[in-house]
């Protein structure tokens, strides 16, 4: 697991800022005012940046080339050039905000939200958090343009009215190839005004992943702990496509949702065959899951059956399907064209059993929180047992 997060030893008396790293290189004049300089052991310091961050001690002969000077732990040692951190220097607190070389790198622009899903890994917290969004305000012009896609997560970000809009047209103006994938409960999008006021700001590569849980709205409710969020949901979606805005379907499978998995799949066909994306996601164990888990773990062998049946179904309708955050041993062989590494890299692992498994390079592994419960059915996969198992289990069918 990758550390986001870190205390510094060294204090200063100064505002919270935030700068790019500049690592193996000095030649960006320019920039050095929004620059802290990354040195290793025996590099010198040059002069004209905000702060200086040394992987080895701070020796006090660097002192005068930068009065602002921190050791970092090793545990961010691979802070790298083009990596954007945000510095507290009161508290000594660094926060890792964006890795340029990551393909995983999202912002979370509050910790509110207006559901409370059983299953939620982020709990929704109260109190003012504006200050996200002013950090990824002054964060975006720092990033690469190169960056191929950046998250828009929370809490809820439709919950921030002008504040969201500031940061799509942000992303727009700064990062114009980068595509923006906001995750949303889309309860808001209830609102044709506010799809209205998206759509305007004409994103070239906007998408939002709004999660469904069921066919059935009061199994929906249960699930986000809101009454009347199905419809709200439902329209919202409607509401997006008729502005033109992109939308993908995300259902989390555990207990309270896998058994209606083919009735949903039907629903999503017959209802809302023009969304872009339906993409079926195992438990991350976060959160409310950890306090739920007795009611919701189910393990990801035991809906197998279903879980093809929704795949095939929604393909067979020409809907884009992809699984998500599930390890490939555990899922119908028939199943792994449609099965993504999905989870973030810094919280992604795998564990003993995957050493010498001849899948592991295609394979999403697991959550860093999964040790709390796994699938009983884990094990390495050698081209023995792939050439003679063609299946994990027998084609069902089922009565909608
Ligand atoms: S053993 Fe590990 S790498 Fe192999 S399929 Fe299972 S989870 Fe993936």
């Amino acid at each position: 697991m990758i550390k986001l997060h870190a205390r510094l030893e060294q204090r200063f008396d100064a505002e919270p800022f935030i700068a790019r790293v500049a690592r193996g290189r000095a030649d960006c004049l320019p920039d050095r005012d929004r620059e802290v300089l990354f040195v290793d052991p025996g590099e010198a310091l040059v002069p004209g940046y905000r702060a200086c961050l040394v992987a080895g001690g701070p020796d006090e002969h660097r002192q005068p080339v930068n009065p602002k000077i921190w050791q970092v732990p090793e545990s961010l040692h691979y802070l790298a050039d083009g990596d954007i951190v945000r510095i507290s220097p009161r508290s000594g607190e660094l926060w890792v905000m964006y890795r340029r070389e990551s393909a995983f790198n999202s912002m979370l622009l509050t910790e509110q939200c207006n559901s409370y899903c059983i299953m939620c890994s982020q709990p929704p917290k109260a109190g003012d958090d504006s200050h996200l969004i002013r950090a990824y305000l002054d964060a975006i012009p720092l990033m690469s343009q190169d960056t191929c896609e950046l998250g828009i997560t929370g809490g809820e970000p439709t919950l921030l009215g002008e504040g969201l809009l500031e940061v799509i047209r942000s992303c727009k103006e700064h990062l114009p190839k980068t595509s923006l994938h906001m995750l949303s409960n889309g309860r808001m999008f209830n609102y044709l005004t506010l799809c209205r006021e998206i759509a305007a700001i004409d994103h070239p590569d906007l998408m939002v992943g709004i999660p469904l849980y069921s066919d059935l709205p009061h199994r929906h409710d249960f699930v986000v702990q809101a009454e009347g969020a199905f419809d709200q949901t439902i329209r919202g979606i409607m509401n997006l496509a008729r502005c033109g805005i992109s939308v993908e379907i995300r259902m989390v499978l555990h207990r309270e949702t896998v058994d209606r998995l083919p009735q949903f799949a039907r629903f999503i066909a017959r209802n809302l065959p023009f969304v872009d994306h339906v993409a079926l996601m195992g438990l991350e164990m976060m959160g409310f899951v950890r306090m739920n888990l007795g009611s919701l773990w189910i393990d990801p062998v035991d809906y197998q059956a279903p879980l093809l049946h929704a795949v095939v179904h929604l393909e067979q309708h020409g809907l884009n399907v992809s699984i998500y955050n599930h390890p490939l041993c555990v899922l119908d062989r028939r199943l792994w064209p449609v099965a993504k590494k999905s989870i973030s890299d810094w919280k992604n692992e795998y564990l003993e059993e995957c050493h010498g498994c001849v899948v592991q390079d295609r394979c999403g592994g697991f959550f860093a929180s999964s040790s709390l419960r796994r699938s009983d059915h884990i094990r390495r996969l050698t081209s023995e047992v792939l050439s003679t198992e063609c299946q994990v289990v027998p084609t069902q069918s089922f009565t909608l």
